[in-house]
């Protein structure tokens, strides 16, 4: 391990026993009208100016195919369901919907990532003048496909670059949803380029949230943590997503222990809320579990050491974008990789196949280039991974619901 790795994680489990507990930042949420009887029991943290008390866990709801499933989540103690408009087409948001009609209002709050058409995901630049008429359309399909007088929080996603998030048009459009009251929140959304993003939400006083990735495997940890410490300074509830870093080692394992890895990241008293995109009951009652001890064992510190020096280059993609500018098809591969995580790290292949969509990847990807021009920071295979991970969009979306 390098002298940056070992510092690295001296600072992550130095913070741990200074850190895990402090004191009005993590507290059982009281048992009021907004708190079901299971959420109740759970260590709640404040997102930030929304007051919100969110349970440690949340659900990122992309392998959610049934409404039963998050009814059974709601019910385990879950609070907060972060879907997306591009989520199955929008059969996302239909189904948590229908799961949640008729629990109280109060109780439960969704989340929805709505992407803008003019934003090249790639870049996270405008490719064209922002239309506000459209963005707006695209909020009030979200609250008719969840049947809701109210979406609680619209996030802003593929946000990394200053220009777009401080857009006025934008920012005009994020006002306008909560003035007409059909979002009560709003905030923005980051894979990579998330200090800036961050910086730049803040200063704006009109997000009120940001989802971030957010793991013990991120090579930008100090920057982005001072990034997190002044957004959430102004206000700004932070939530982290991406926190196992893949879940996996490689392709074919070993995994990562979730419970170390979740553990790592709420260490940070920063973060309200880890999204994660739980698919079965046992995976929600473990988590469940394990955010009422946040204490990190031997073992836990253990397993995040061996995963940092693991010599392959694992599934997570730091997303630094460095390679776009390599690649002469100008395809977006830093999403191509998030994609092959969620296929290989996560098992949720619906999410990767919505993903290489979203990315545009063509049938025959790498077919004009005779060898890779793309030098990875991370010392990724790019193409053997495009390659690899391309026969899932011919898979038709049918086997991936069952
Ligand atoms: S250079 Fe490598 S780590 Fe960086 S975004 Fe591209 S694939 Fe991911
Ligand atoms: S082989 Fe490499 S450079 Fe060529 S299209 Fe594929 S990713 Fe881009």
């Amino acid at each position: 391990m390098n002298n940056d790795r070992r510092e690295f994680l001296k600072k992550g489990f130095l913070g741990v026993s200074a850190a895990a507990f402090i004191p009005g930042v993590i507290k059982g949420s009281p048992a009021t009208a907004a708190t079901s009887a299971s959420q109740a029991d759970l260590p709640a943290r404040v997102l930030g100016r929304t007051g919100i008390q969110a349970p440690l866990i949340s659900l990122g709801a992309s392998g959610a195919i049934t409404p039963s499933f998050i009814k059974g989540a709601y019910n385990a103690g879950i609070k907060l369901f972060f879907s997306a408009t591009y989520y199955g087409e929008g059969n996302n948001e239909i189904i948590i919907g229908e799961a949640l009609k008729d629990f109280p209002r109060d109780s439960f709050v969704v989340a929805t990532a709505a992407p803008c058409n003019e934003v090249d995901n790639r870049t996270g630049l405008l490719t064209d003048k922002f239309s506000a008429k459209a963005y707006l359309e695209k909020a009030e399909g979200s609250l008719r496909r969840f049947g809701l007088d109210q979406i609680d929080i619209i996030l802003f996603p593929y946000a990394s670059k200053r220009e777009t998030v401080c857009n006025e048009e934008i920012l005009r459009t994020m006002e306008q949803l909560k003035q007409q009251g059909k979002v009560r929140f709003t905030g923005i959304a980051s894979h990579g380029g998330t200090e800036e993003a961050l910086d730049a939400a803040a200063s704006t006083g009109i997000y009120d949230i940001a989802m971030i990735s957010y793991n013990f495997k991120l090579q930008n940890r100090e920057a982005l943590d001072a990034a997190i410490a002044k957004a959430s300074a102004s206000g700004m509830g932070i939530v982290a997503m991406k926190t196992t870093a893949g879940a996996f080692r490689n392709k074919s394992g070993p995994g990562i222990s979730s419970d170390a890895a979740l553990k790592w990241a709420l260490q940070n008293a920063n973060i309200s809320t880890i999204v994660s995109g739980m698919t079965t009951a046992e995976q929600i009652q473990k988590n469940l579990a394990m955010i009422k001890n946040l204490k990190m064992t031997e073992a836990e510190m253990a397993e995040l050491k061996n995963a940092l020096a693991f010599s392959e280059t694992g599934l997570f993609c730091q997303q630094c974008g460095q390679c776009l500018a390599q690649c002469p098809a100008s395809l977006d591969i830093p999403m191509i990789m998030r994609g092959y995580m969620y296929a290989y790290g996560y098992k949720n292949l619906l999410q990767a196949r919505n993903t290489l969509a979203a990315s545009g990847l063509p049938a025959a990807p790498c077919a004009d280039c005779k060898s890779c021009r793309v030098k990875c920071s991370s010392g990724f295979d790019v193409r053997g991974k495009i390659q690899d991970i391309a026969r899932l969009v011919k898979v038709p979306e049918d086997f991936l619901l069952t």
